[in-house]
């Protein structure tokens, strides 16, 4: 595989249409409609103060301020006026005013909305991909791929909407399904824009109302997200978003009796809050949660293939993908072999500024994600494994940004921290086994079921390993993209599905009318 193509299956692209490639290119002024921006010297800042309430962008009750930060060079570059209970009380409050109509609108009302807000985020995908460049660091050709998912989304939910059996019979009953109610999503800062239309497309199309918190690191993303949807001219109520912290505006969504529903995607340790604090009013819940996954090597493989693609797994999104393969698991009998191949391909993973198309990763997203990486770098040297690549600090020239060196560990052991626990940043570890047997036990041997992938060239032999992986989704022999089929996790990787009919569903609850 050519390092271009490694950077393709690093931005998650495989699908991306013609179309859509020239429409990322439409130059369009970026950042012309902050309500305000400050001149602090050469640094144009521009300041988040609002929230959106009721189809309309309102100043913050909230007035905490939060800086945001360049995470490529350290620089302050504006700042987040961050919501409080009120603010998140009046955006549930629009919510619940809004669904009585929403919730009875018809599947072709929907369709008309969803075809609506395609079109308003597509019109900005160049800018979409610009601030989340600038504000989060993934490198441009990941970002690209995300706006694009971003827009992509209102369509794959209103084909999947056509699917959808709203009524049926069913054991002499007729079953309708009913919109749940006012959906709180609570979103993570790894891929902002596409998480959040995501959610917002099934809600939207199952009919019901929604209140948002995207993750206050990605304040600037949702400013321009915000300036797309408000141009579809939705009913007022029917989409709010607050920014703010988790245990502040996201806690009063899970407290809220008026929130029925909670579509989660963040770490394995605040799913748990959720549901746990959800469970008094009877919250419905679907977690999109953390991942180890692993990429399981045959001893047929085609390492001229697999290996390349390991690293392309490990590393896309800087390596802060829940669906990463961050454990690499090769045939003892080809280690050596293996670990020759490692080493020839990671100088094509380039990092550095991710503005660049030739870089493939770029910064960790704060400080504290980069002392964290660093962390697990150190924990896997004491526990004994060996660095065969990387290591701990920044990559040299790198040092003004959160810049990890991509880092491969062998000798890993199924106990090691860091064969357990989720680093989150580009560190691979690479284990052994003897027996295809063994490999699945260790493969599975993990809190963790978000994704597997497995390469062979016998292909029922590969089958049959896949087929045991304890993951909600298994690719075989590359990186595929399946965005009607579910996506979701088995074990503490989460509950529910999302895309496609399953993740319309989960926003839906069946109502038997008997006669
Ligand atoms: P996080 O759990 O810290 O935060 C996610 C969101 O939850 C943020 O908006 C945050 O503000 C909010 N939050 C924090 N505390 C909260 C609380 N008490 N109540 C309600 N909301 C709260 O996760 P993160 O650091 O933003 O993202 C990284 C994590 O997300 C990783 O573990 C990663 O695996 C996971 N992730 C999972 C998927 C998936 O689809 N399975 C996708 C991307 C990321």
């Amino acid at each position: 595989m050519s390092g271009a193509t490694g950077v393709a299956i690093l931005a998650g692209d495989t699908e991306q249409s013609p179309e859509s490639r020239d429409r990322l290119h439409e130059i369009t002024e970026i950042f012309g409609q902050f309500g305000e921006q400050t001149q602090f010297g050469e640094q144009t800042m521009r300041n988040v103060t609002q929230h959106y309430i009721g189809g309309e962008f309102v100043e913050s009750h909230g007035r905490e301020a939060m800086e945001i930060i360049n995470p490529s060079n350290g620089q302050v570059i504006g700042h987040v006026t961050l919501g409080d209970e009120q603010d998140t009380q009046r955006a549930i409050a629009a919510a619940k005013k809004a669904f009585p109509g929403f919730s009875r609108t018809t599947k072709e009302e929907r369709s008309r909305y969803l075809r609506r807000l395609h079109e308003v985020v597509s019109a900005r995908t160049e800018d979409l991909t610009a601030t989340m460049i600038e504000e989060y660091g993934a490198p441009r050709q990941f970002c690209q791929a995300s706006a694009a998912r971003a827009a992509t989304a209102f369509l794959n939910a209103d084909t999947a909407l056509r699917e959808v059996a709203l009524t049926k019979g069913v054991g002499g009953a007729v079953v309708n399904l009913e919109p749940i109610g006012v959906a709180g999503l609570i979103t993570p800062w790894n891929a902002s824009s596409s998480f959040v239309c995501g959610k917002l497309a099934a809600a939207l199309a199952a009919g019901c109302t929604t209140v948002i918190k995207p993750s206050e690191l990605s304040a600037l993303q949702t400013q321009i997200l915000l300036e797309c949807l408000h141009e579809a001219r939705l009913p007022p109520g029917v989409f709010n978003v607050v920014n703010g912290k988790g245990e502040v505006v996201g806690a009063e969504f899970t407290r809220s009796p008026d929130v029925a529903k909670i579509s989660f995607t963040g770490s394995t340790v605040v799913g748990k809050t959720i549901i746990r604090d959800g469970a008094a009013t009877m919250k419905r819940v679907t977690l999109e949660l953390g991942g180890k996954s692993a990429n399981l090597l045959l001893d047929d493989a085609d390492f001229a293939k697999a290996i390349p693609l390991a690293l392309a797994l490990c590393f896309m999104n800087n390596g802060q993908a829940c669906i990463a393969a961050t454990r690499l698991l090769v045939p003892e009998s080809r280690l050596d072999e293996a670990k020759e191949a490692l080493l020839q391909a990671l100088p094509s993973f380039k990092v550095g500024d991710p503005a660049n198309e030739d870089t493939a990763i770029g910064p960790m997203v704060t400080k504290k994600q980069y002392d964290r990486v660093q962390s697990y770098i150190r924990k896997g040297i004491e526990e004994g494994a060996n660095v065969l690549a990387g290591g701990e600090g920044h990559p040299e020239g790198l040092e003004g940004g959160n810049f990890v060196k991509p880092t491969i560990f062998t000798s890993v052991t199924s106990r090691m921290t860091i064969a357990q626990e989720e680093i989150f940043g580009p560190v691979l570890s690479v284990l052994t086994y003897r027996t295809d047997e063994e490999a699945i036990e260790i493969a599975n041997d993990t809190q963790y079921g978000l994704y597997g992938y497995v390469s062979g060239t016998d292909e029922q032999r590969t089958n049959r390993v896949a087929s045991q992986i304890i993951a909600g989704r298994v690719n075989i022999n590359g990186f595929h993209e399946a965005m009607m089929a579910p996506f979701g996790g088995f074990k503490q990787s989460g509950i529910g599905r999302e895309y496609g009919v399953y993740g319309i569903e989960a926003y839906l609850e069946p109502r038997a009318i008997l006669r």
